[in-house]
C-alpha cells in the first residue's frame, strides 16, 4: 500500500490502552489524564480485523505500544492471533518494562520478537523522581530476562534538561555492558513535552565521545531506519539517535497507527486519519474497510512541522500517553 508521496506503507504502530502504570513527567501529567470509557476502546478482537485486514494491504511489521501496553489483558492472546497472519513477519513492542519480566515466557511463545524499553536514567532516586515510582529495578531485571529469552532489546532514553541531563553517559554505558542498542530519542513537543527542553542529538554525541572516544557511524540496516546508529571502541551494543527535531526522517516514513480509540492515525503530528471504530461496529464488510484504509492512507502528510511555528493541518492536542507512542 503507497501513500500520496509514494512511500511504501507496511509497520503498524497499535496503541491498546491509553493507561499506565508510570507517571513520566514529559509524557503524562502527575494526576493521569481521563482515561477514555471502556466502550469507546477498540476490543482486542477488533484490534485484530483491523490488523488482518492491513495484512492483507501490505503491512508486514507491527509494534505493540500505549499508554503501557503490558497494562492491556489478554494482550498476549492478541499478540499470538496476529503472530498467525501469515503476512506478518515481525512483532515488537514498546514498554516501560515494569511489568515485562513476569510476562517474558508468555510474550515470547506467543510471537514476541524485539522489545524497545523506555528508560531514562540508570539511578534509582532519578528514576522515582521522573516516573513517581520506584521501579528501577524492575526495569533492569526485565532487560536481563528479555535478552535471557533472545528477544531483542533496545533501549529508548528521551534527555531532557530539567530531567536527566546527567544521565546521558552511564545510560549509554549499558550498551558496553549488555548486549542492547541504548538510542537517545530528542524530545518533541508534544503534550507534556511542551514543558520540557529537550537535548540534541548532535551534543549527546559530543558528550559520549569525550567520554568514550571518536565512535564510527554504523552502516543504516534499512532505508526506514529512524535511528543513526554509532559504534564506540569496546561497547558490545550500538549508541543510536533518533532526531526528529534536527533531523526529519519523515521523507522514508513508512508507518501509521492505531489509536486505542480505533482512529487510523497518518503522523504523529496530526489529527488527520480515518475513524475506522463506526465502521467496525456498524457492521462493513471487510472490503468497504480495506477501501477507507487505502483512500485514508494516500492523505498521509509530507511531514510533520514540530519545529514551525504554523502548521497548514490542525495539531493533535492530545498528551504522549493518550495519542500512543
Ligand atoms: N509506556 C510505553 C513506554 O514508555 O515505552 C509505551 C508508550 S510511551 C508514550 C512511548 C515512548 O514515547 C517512550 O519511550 C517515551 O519516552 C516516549 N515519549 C513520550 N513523550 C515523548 C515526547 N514528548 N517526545 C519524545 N518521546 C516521547
Ligand atoms: Fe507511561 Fe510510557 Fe508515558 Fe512513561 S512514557 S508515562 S511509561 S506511557
Amino acid at each position: 500500500m503507497k501513500d500520496g508521496f509514494g512511500r511504501e506503507i507496511n509497520y503498524l504502530r497499535i496503541s491498546v490502552t491509553d493507561k499506565c502504570n508510570l507517571r513520566c513527567q514529559y509524557c503524562m501529567p502527575s494526576q493521569g489524564v481521563d482515561y477514555m470509557p471502556h466502550e469507546a476502546v477498540l476490543t482486542l478482537e477488533e484490534i485484530y480485523r483491523v490488523v488482518r485486514i492491513m495484512e492483507s494491504l501490505g503491512v508486514r511489521k507491527l509494534r505493540f505500544t500505549g499508554g503501557e501496553p503490558l497494562v492491556r489483558k489478554n494482550l498476549v492472546k492478541l499478540i499470538g492471533d496476529v503472530n498467525g497472519l501469515a503476512g506478518i513477519r515481525d512483532i515488537a513492542m514498546t514498554t516501560n518494562g515494569v511489568l515485562l519480566k513476569a510476562k517474558i515466557d508468555a510474550l515470547k511463545d506467543a510471537g514476541l520478537k524485539r522489545v524497545n524499553i523506555s528508560l531514562d536514567t540508570h539511578d534509582k532516586k532519578v528514576f522515582e523522581r521522573i516516573t513517581g515510582y520506584d521501579g528501577l529495578n524492575c526495569v533492569l531485571e526485565s532487560i536481563d530476562a528479555a535478552l535471557e529469552r533472545e528477544i531483542q532489546v533496545k533501549l529508548n532514553c528521551v534527555p531532557c534538561r530539567e530531567l536527566n541531563a546527567s544521565e546521558i553517559e552511564t545510560l549509554a554505558a549499558l550498551a558496553q555492558e549488555k548486549d542492547v542498542d541504548v538510542r537517545f530519542i530528542e524530545l518533541m513537543p508534544i503534550g507534556c513535552g511542551k514543558e520540557f527542553h529537550g537535548i540534541s542529538s548532535e551534543e549527546i554525541l559530543e558528550r559520549l565521545e569525550r567520554r568514550y572516544g571518536i565512535a564510527k557511524r554504523a552502516p543504516d540496516a534499512k532505508k526506514s531506519e529512524t535511528a543513526q546508529y554509532y559504534l564506540f571502541e569496546g561497547f558490545r551494543g550500538r549508541v543510536g539517535f533518533i532526531s526528529p527535531m534536527s533531523h526529519k526522517f519523515c521523507s522514508a516514513c513508512n508507518r501509521v497507527r492505531l489509536t486505542v480509540e480505533g482512529r487510523l492515525k497518518l503522523c504523529l503530528h496530526y489529527d488527520n486519519g480515518v475513524e475506522l471504530k463506526p465502521l467496525l461496529r456498524e457492521g462493513r464488510s471487510d472490503d468497504e474497510i480495506r477501501k477507507c484504509i487505502v483512500e485514508a492512507v494516500k492523505q498521509k502528510p509530507r511531514a510533520h512541522a514540530f519545529s514551525e511555528n504554523q502548521i497548514e493541518e490542525k495539531e493533535d492536542q492530545r498528551k504522549m500517553v493518550q495519542i500512543g507512542g
